[in-house]
């Protein structure tokens, strides 16, 4: 099991002033936004390089990932991500993890920073959303209270390799979470639910 930032990460936050960018090129930015908000964190919203300046951490959305990769080389952000996620906790939502891979199998701006494969609109027309209760041991209280997890229009990550790990699966084994380092790569979406519990878990990654 990946290292989790334990419970040292989260009293480390009370004594600390964190914050943590979102990258607000396109998809449910606010969102997240919000869910940092109510966690005593302080967000900001990334849309120019140097906004990433100073940042603890940073998450990217869900949305398109296409369109978050075209904006973000015409903002002349890709080199500027790329660097960031060497050096500082990154987690991507669903186009986020996408956009995070080394390889989405076809050809898009990708970020390069995760050692993943991953397959777009893996579940087809017919279940373009729904939600499953994951369980996931290493949030708080992660085995009594499953996560629940929002797959919409998802991803799923077909493989993972190198200094990347899997970090959930959905029972059928397919992968939805990896996380490599402190970076992080979610199919599902925690940003539109009211459990806090993996935003939690990426603050405490970031202060790690
Ligand atoms: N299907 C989108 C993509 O391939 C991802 C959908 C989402 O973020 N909910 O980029």
């Amino acid at each position: 099991m990946p290292p989790a930032g334990g419970s040292l990460g989260l009293r480390r936050l009370i004594n600390t002033h964190m914050e943590i960018g979102i990258l607000a090129l396109q998809g449910d930015f606010s969102e997240h936004h919000d869910i940092l908000q109510s966690l005593g964190v302080s967000p900001r919203l990334v849309k120019l390089p140097r906004d990433l300046s100073g940042l603890d951490g940073l998450i990217i959305p869900g949305g398109e990932s296409t369109t978050i990769g075209k904006l973000a080389e015409a903002f002349d952000l890709m080199t500027p991500l790329r660097q960031f996620s060497k050096e500082h906790a990154v987690w991507g939502t669903c186009a986020g993890a996408i956009f995070l891979s080394k390889d989405a199998q076809r050809s898009q701006p990708l970020l390069n920073a995760m050692d993943i494969t991953v397959a777009r609109n893996a579940f087809g027309r017919q279940v373009d959303s729904f939600e499953i209760r994951l369980p996931a041991p290493f949030l708080k209280d992660g085995k009594e209270k499953p996560f629940p997890a929002v797959f919409i229009r998802a991803p799923i990550i077909t493989s993972v390799y190198g200094d990347a790990q899997v970090l959930l699966t959905l029972a059928d084994g397919r992968i939805v979470a990896a996380q490599q380092g402190r970076l992080l790569a979610t199919s599902f979406h925690p940003e539109l639910t009211s459990d806090t519990r993996f935003h939690q878990y990426f603050v405490e990654l970031a202060t790690s």
